[in-house]
């Protein structure tokens, strides 16, 4: 058997590279530790070769620290993908080698023992446990305190675990607006598995999107409304790799649109900076949000790239998540608001902007279009 899990994965990388150096250009990690995406499979592979156990393999890859910061490093913003003439599968690849690190004892528990979001502890629900945070009423597919599991749901609302956790209020209120939408809704409170696939448990990230997938086809919902780009390509892959075919996913403000929604609130004075998601690759979360908000796109200021908040590489190199932070929000004139796309990038630069104060009004989208905001 082989000592790395995940060689096919390495293979077929080091295969399709050409080895043009493209991404490297793309990638301040990249340029920094002066190698190619196919350069870590490569390197990933020569590991193995040289080593007869696990404990040697491990032993290699610590000692080459090029190989470490660079699948460390990573966001997984894709910024390298779009430069590749091959499109070479970079989430893949780097996804493959932390799940490889995880087997191999090379990241450390302190990044994840905090955010294994499958059990019942993690960070998101201790929050929600301390402040008495829970949605029996919203709930309705399963058995809760007040109600037996219902399966004839029409909407299923995924608000990701950093809104359920920090924006109880919001939560409701979108949950409430959605239902006198569209009809019956229940409510998923999980997290999609993102931080998991970022600490290397790639397939129990993939086993609670099934658990997800399987909790929705029970509550009868047709359409699948998701606050944040992340749940929303996580769920479709899901829904792929399930054969689900007849559950629509669709984006919190495509869905408000769709229904004629009227923002709650009026927009903010000053100048907007439009935060795009790297996960929100198509930019339709963007182009709805604007829609929504009476925000004409040509005009419209809008930052592209990952907020620092990717690939958890704040619980390796907190350096470089706070650079990246602050070169996004670098953009934002003093006395604007920044609009983001996603509740993490929201908490990201919320969190910066508690250690390093700036006169920024800083937003997530659904803040915007509603009264209650995140704590
Ligand atoms: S996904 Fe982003 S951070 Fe990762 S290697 Fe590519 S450009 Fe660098
Ligand atoms: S841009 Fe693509 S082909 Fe070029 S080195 Fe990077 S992964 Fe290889």
């Amino acid at each position: 058997m082989s000592l790395l899990e995940r060689s096919s994965a390495y293979w077929k990388f080091a295969g399709q590279c050409a080895q043009c150096g493209s991404c490297t250009k793309a990638c301040s990690s990249l340029t920094n530790n002066d190698v190619t995406l196919g350069q870590i499979a490569q390197m990933m592979l020569a590991a193995e070769r040289a080593s007869s156990t696990k404990e040697e393999l491990a032993a290699a890859i610590r000692a080459n620290e090029r190989l470490v910061k660079a699948v460390r490093g990573c966001f997984f913003c894709t910024t390298c993908k779009n430069t590749c003439f091959a499109h070479n599968d970079v989430c893949d690849l780097i996804y493959s080698a932390r799940a490889d690190f995880q087997n191999l004892g090379l990241i450390e528990p302190d990044s994840w023992i905090g955010v294994q979001v499958d059990k019942e502890w993690d960070t998101f629900t201790a929050y929600r446990a301390i402040y008495g945070i829970g949605y029996p009423d919203q709930i309705r597919h399963v058995l809760t305190t007040t109600h037996e599991p219902e399966s004839d749901c029409d909407i299923a609302f995924f608000p990701g675990c950093a809104l359920t956790a920090y924006g109880s209020e919001l939560t409701v209120e979108i949950f409430d607006a959605i239902q006198e939408l569209g009809g019956k809704t229940t409510l998923i409170d999980h997290c999609c598995g993102s931080p998991l696939k970022s600490n290397g448990f790639y397939d129990r990230a993939i086993a609670l999107c099934d658990l997800i997938a399987e909790e929705i086809t029970f509550s009868g919902a047709k359409q699948l409304v998701c606050v944040c780009p992340g749940c929303a390509n996580a769920m479709r892959t899901t829904f792929k790799r399930n054969g689900i075919t007849d559950v629509e996913i669709i984006s919190l403000p495509k869905f408000l649109n769709d229904h004629g929604f009227e923002p709650k609130q009026k927009l903010p004075d000053g100048k907007i900076f439009l935060s795009k998601a790297c996960q929100d690759r198509d930019g339709s979360y963007l182009e709805e949000t604007s829609k929504l908000l009476g925000i004409d796109m040509d005009e419209a200021a809008i930052y592209h790239g990952c907020c620092g908040a990717g690939g958890a590489v704040s619980s390796y190199d907190p350096e470089r998540q706070q650079k990246r932070t602050e070169k996004k929000l670098s953009f934002a004139t003093d006395d604007s608001t920044v609009v983001s796309m996603c509740p993490t990038c929201t908490y990201t630069y919320g969190s910066y902007l508690l250690e390093k104060p700036r006169p920024i009004n800083n937003k997530h989208y659904a803040e915007l279009l509603f009264e209650n905001q995140f704590d």
